[in-house]
């Protein structure tokens, strides 16, 4: 390729990268998620598919190790080969052969990428450790649709590197959808099988969506979330008997045996379940309460709640997920933690200071009374309005971006919500 070709080409790809941006704009980015049928695979498929992961692993240690070790140029890795250490610590050379030549360009990207923001936090003065090896690769970057991955139909998927297209389940969610784009996608090698989430985008609808009225919540320990229509939401998910049963038969195995290999594979299998459920319940909850105008809540400190029973620490995480979900959202307006949403009379104004956590029932000298919780919730929309100019968190997250923005621009791990569930009632 000559010096002006080469100029040419990049000059293309730039023009149909400014092109993309400005479609993206009007178009709304959701995340899906597909699982890979692993038993319509053959031996080989079966064989490759998890050497993909564990070749991705050696690549990323070993680039690990070449930034480590080179101070200056910690960018420069280069494949050239790749060492390790087997099980019993003995120093080989390894060969990369079901990685395509993009998987593993994304997963020297990934290393140099968090390198460079783990240096850009220690600029900012924060205290962060630093990258370690891996034991387990998770997510391998797809990079290009059309390209690593492609739908052959709606049940199956071709991987770059792999010959046979693979079966899939789950693209019934999205493949219909008309005008529906796909960027890049990620294969997840997750402990309950292979997945692989699809970036997609569509076209935003133009007619407006109808919302029901404006509605304040309140989070609590008794009730997990109160509105102020007096509606009372809880959340059931808790650690198994399974997960108990399990964790118990891995503390009686060795160390190092074949057979607490196993059991943590389960155990890991058992944890991706119930974070699935929390995941469907945080869901499934945002999911209702968006369909309000907006929705007010209180920047609440929902760690202090972790203390304390472990099916309750799975509620809160819960509880957290929502609030961190509702956050991003424009439409949710956040009230500084300072403001007495629970002492303040909604009627004379008056703030009574002498009420306690074990009161349920809320009650003002001026005959107003009322259900502490609801009460709580229904203060949110009357002090939002109140305090205008004082909304608390404004979407800023712990490392002081502005999540609303970036939640525009980029993407949400959106995924669909199904109603119905029994995880929680309204
Ligand atoms: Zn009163």
């Amino acid at each position: 390729m000559t010096e002006e070709e080469r100029l040419e080409k990049n000059n293309r790809i730039s023009e149909k990268g400014k092109e993309t941006r400005l479609r993206r704009q009007s178009q709304i980015c959701r995340v899906f998620r597909v699982k890979i049928d692993f038993s319509h695979l053959n031996e080989f498929e079966k064989t490759q598919l998890k050497m993909i992961f564990v070749e991705a692993k050696w690549l990323y240690n070993d680039a690990l190790a070449f930034s480590m070790s080179n101070e200056i140029n910690k960018y420069d890795y280069k494949i050239i080969t790749i060492h390790g250490f087997d099980k019993d610590k003995h120093h080989v050379t390894r060969e990369l052969e079901n990685l395509s030549s993009q998987m593993k360009q994304s997963v020297i990207q990934g290393i140099k990428h968090n390198i460079k923001s783990i240096l850009a936090m220690k600029k900012h003065g924060r205290k962060i450790g630093s990258l370690k090896y891996k034991s387990n690769y998770e997510s391998i970057n797809l990079q290009q649709y059309g390209n690593t991955y492609k739908f052959c139909d709606k049940r199956h998927i071709k991987i770059q590197g792999i010959k046979r297209p693979i079966k899939i389940e789950g693209a019934e969610q999205f493949f219909d959808i008309p005008g529906i784009e796909f960027a890049n996608a990620k294969l997840l090698n997750f402990p309950d099988g292979y997945y692989i989430a699809v970036t997609t985008f569509q076209n935003k609808v133009g007619e407006k969506r109808k919302y029901k009225p404006e509605i304040g919540i309140d989070m609590g320990i008794k009730t997990s979330i109160t509105t102020s229509e007096g509606k009372k939401i809880k959340i059931f998910v808790g650690e198994t008997k399974r997960l108990k049963k399990i964790q118990r038969r891995i503390a009686k195995r060795k160390k190092g045996s074949s057979n607490r290999y196993k059991m943590r594979k389960l155990l890991r299998k058992e944890y991706q379940k119930l974070e699935n459920r929390k995941k469907d319940a945080a869901n499934k909850i945002v999911n209702e309460l968006l369909k309000h105008e907006k929705v007010y809540m209180q920047d609440e400190n929902l760690f202090g709640w972790h203390k304390g029973l472990f099916g309750k620490a799975v509620q809160h995480s819960v509880l957290g997920a929502v609030k961190a979900k509702l956050i991003k959202n424009e439409r949710v307006i956040v009230l500084p933690k300072n403001i007495a949403t629970t002492k303040t009379c909604p009627r004379c104004g008056k703030v009574n200071k002498n009420i306690t956590l074990s009161d349920r029932i809320f009650e003002c000298s001026c005959g107003y009374k009322e259900d502490r919780d609801i009460h709580a919730a229904k203060n949110m929309i009357l002090l939002s309005k109140l305090n205008q100019n004082t909304c608390g968190m404004q979407g800023i997250n712990a490392f002081g971006e502005d999540v609303r923005r970036k939640h525009e621009q980029k993407c949400c791990n959106a995924d669909l919500v199904e109603l119905g569930s029994r995880n929680f009632y309204l």
